[in-house]
């Protein structure tokens, strides 16, 4: 049974986009089945940051009913599986989001991880992205007003009954003023999952001809790093054995076709 984790914020452009793209192909990079899901109905922009803008049915036809789920799971990198979002403005208001939880309850058995990109603020669309998980994680940036939303948003998920695991701080730039990471862990009262130093290389991954996640375009960045190192804390599985694994799986690959002359011989 896959777990459903969605990344919420309550405030808007904290990172939530961006740390779903990231952490879901850093957690297929680590060999487990992947469905990211845009559930961010009004603002959808987790296509373009996988640099897939041709995705024409989105999970609003699915939510209305005008097409079936399968046709709306496309394949992203690294093999993960996605969802995109995505709809005029005025069939947006006829989505009915609590359809949402019956067309995600049938997919965890397909998947290790679904990753849902959470909408910003508190209306329906959040609710149904909540109502839809298991797990939060909490994304904020170091700053009170942040800060605050995160904590409206756990207590929004507690009273769904859904639990927050953790928080990722985002934008981190070590400057005086920003809240720290202790006090930010005791105001929310959930660990620290990670911390995002604010990067140029995650929006220079946009600015590229292809779009591709920092992770994939730049893995040696600053942010890249951190946020693999949230998608290990997050599985509780550690890179450098994904290394070993692949390097034996060749191996393995290449005695097999060896072995498999010699039996046809
Ligand atoms: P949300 O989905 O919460 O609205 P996004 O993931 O879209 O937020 O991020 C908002 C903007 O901030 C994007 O332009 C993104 O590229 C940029 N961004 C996100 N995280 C970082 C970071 N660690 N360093 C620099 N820019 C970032
Ligand atoms: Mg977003």
């Amino acid at each position: 049974m896959g777990r459903v984790i969605c990344l919420i914020s309550g405030k808007g452009g904290t990172g939530k986009t961006t740390m779903t793209a990231n952490i879901g192909i850093s957690l297929a990079e680590q060999g487990f089945s992947v469905l990211l899901i845009d559930a961010d109905v009004a603002m959808a922009n987790l296509s373009l940051l996988l640099g897939m803008q041709s995705s024409p049915i989105t999970l609003h036809n699915v939510l209305l009913g005008e097409a079936q789920l399968g046709d709306a799971i496309y394949d992203g990198p690294k093999g993960i599986k996605f969802i995109p979002s995505g709809l005029s403005l005025q069939s947006y208001r006829r989505v009915d989001p609590e359809k949402m939880v019956s067309i995600i309850e049938p997919l965890k058995d397909s998947f290790d991880f679904i990753l849902i990109d959470g909408p910003a603020g508190v209306d329906k669309t959040v609710l149904a992205a909540i109502q839809a998980s298991d797990e939060l994680l909490l994304i904020t940036d170091p700053t009170s007003p942040a800060v605050a939303d995160a904590f409206k948003t756990k207590v929004i998920g507690q009273r769904l009954g859904k639990k927050a695991i953790g928080v990722v701080i985002n934008f981190v730039r070590n400057e005086k003023g920003e809240i720290s990471e202790s006090d930010i862990m005791k105001m929310l009262e959930v660990p620290v999952y990670g911390k995002v130093p604010e990067d140029p290389e995650v929006r220079r991954s946009f600015m590229q001809e292809k779009v591709m996640p920092t992770v994939l375009r730049k893995p040696s960045a600053p942010a890249a790093i951190a946020m693999r190192a949230i998608a290990e804390r997050i599985s509780g599985k550690k890179f450098t054995q994904q290394v070993v694994e692949k390097k034996e799986s060749i191996i393995t690959k290449l005695l097999n076709k060896l072995l498999s002359i010699f039996k046809r011989k």
